[in-house]
């Protein structure tokens, strides 16, 4: 449950000038970050279980929290904590955790610290109760996260599709259960992490910005992040990769509803001083690629319907699946206005487009997800084409 208190300026930046750190200079900087936060000792010393909850994601290696950061973390805490520890994660559907565990080498690596390695798909899941969420009620949350004494959100720097930046706030997504994190899709992922947040508060949040991850390629940033106020962890994370905190819709929500504060002025100034340009996702539809016959109107769409159509048209085309589609129009963004041609359909893609009550058919989701909503639609219209 969440602290009552909470410290505007909880949050730390440290750098590495050379920007690549080896094994000594890694653990000198989680030492360095951790001791710039007295504050956190208190709650590690006094927890006699801690749960460290990465980025293994499914997908590619580096896109997730780093093997390095992860046992260079874990031995710290091993040699500075007495409690019990596990690290765990479970990844989006269509993949395993246990899968990366295994790539990675995981429990050969933590197991000799005494770090339990877990997937935590393998856990039941419990329903929370969220009194004051405003789209979610409910969710159901693996056991063991809700268990620990000290949640610690270890996530990678990375920009992301559907919500600009994915950092440790967005890393809890991975404690959800598999229906639970379509429905934060199908809701409003932003409105969704932000209920989650008056509900789940993890004690420790911590960016390896060592090697950051844009979109699809790796950059050199050579920085942590940490803190017990995961919105200025955040802020500091978006920071690091040269996005505009205030794009990124649940910090902005998290700061409205009064679930974290704004990073001190020095810690700007040291994320500032520390970041790399990050192109992010797509934010521009007339940059789109599209498909023969595909249309697209735009009408003050952010970037997440934009770049998860451009991902569900690429995916399909490397799927081989993409042929055949009959004409379509597909309408983003509340100002669009598509207008009615014969022989072609309008498809309106996102929670909050315009052309929902006009539409043929309508992708629900902010954004909707590219696999289980965008593709399944344009799959089922391609089937279906008596319906032009
Ligand atoms: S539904 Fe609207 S607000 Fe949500 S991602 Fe799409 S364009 Fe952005």
């Amino acid at each position: 449950m969440r602290n009552a208190a909470k410290r505007s300026s909880d949050a730390r930046v440290v750098t590495c000038p050379g920007r690549a750190p080896g094994q000594v200079e890694l653990s000198q900087m989680i030492e360095a970050l951790m001791d710039s936060m007295p504050w956190v000792r208190d709650k590690l010393a006094a927890s006699r279980s801690i749960l460290v909850k990465p980025n293994l994601g499914g997908g590619d290696a580096p896109s997730m929290t780093s093997k390095e950061v992860m046992v260079a973390f874990c031995r710290y805490l091993r040699e500075n904590y007495d409690a019990t520890l596990t690290l765990g994660d479970s990844s989006v559907i269509g993949s395993t955790s246990e899968r990366s565990i295994e790539a990675l080498g995981l429990r050969g690596a933590l197991e000799p610290l005494g770090v339990r390695v877990v997937d935590l798909a393998s856990f039941p899941v419990r329903r929370v109760e969220i009194p004051s969420g405003r789209v979610l009620k409910v969710v159901s949350i693996y056991e063991p996260t809700l268990d620990t004494d000290c949640l610690v959100s270890l996530a990678k720097l990375k920009t992301n599709y559907a919500t600009r930046t994915s950092l440790t706030i967005k890393n809890l997504k991975g404690i959800l259960s598999g229906p639970d994190k379509i429905r934060f899709h199908r809701l409003g992922v932003a409105d969704c992490l932000a209920d989650l947040l008056t509900v789940v508060a993890p004690g420790l949040g911590v960016i390896d910005g060592i090697q950051g991850w844009d979109i699809d390629r790796s950059v050199d940033v050579g920085a942590l992040v940490g803190g017990t106020d995961l919105v200025a962890v955040d802020y500091l994370g978006a920071m690091l990769s040269q996005t505009d905190p205030a794009m990124v819709t649940y910090l902005t929500l998290a700061l409205e509803r009064g679930l974290g504060g704004m990073p001190g002025e020095a810690e700007q100034a040291a994320a500032r001083a520390a970041s790399r340009p990050f192109a992010g996702p797509l934010d521009n539809a007339a940059a789109m690629v599209l498909p023969e016959g595909i249309r697209v109107v735009a009408g003050e769409a952010c970037s997440g319907c934009i770049s998860i159509l451009q991902r569900a048209f690429r995916r399909m085309e490397s799927e081989g699946v993409l042929r055949g589609l009959p004409p379509l129009t597909v309408a983003i963004g509340p100002g669009a206005r598509p207008s009615r041609e014969p022989g072609r359909l309008i498809v309106a893609m996102g929670n909050c487009c315009g052309a929902r009550d006009e539409a043929d058919r309508v992708m629900v989701g902010c954004p909707p997800q590219s696999r289980y909503e965008v593709q399944r639609v344009f799959e089922e219209l391609r089937d279906d084409k008596d319906q032009v």
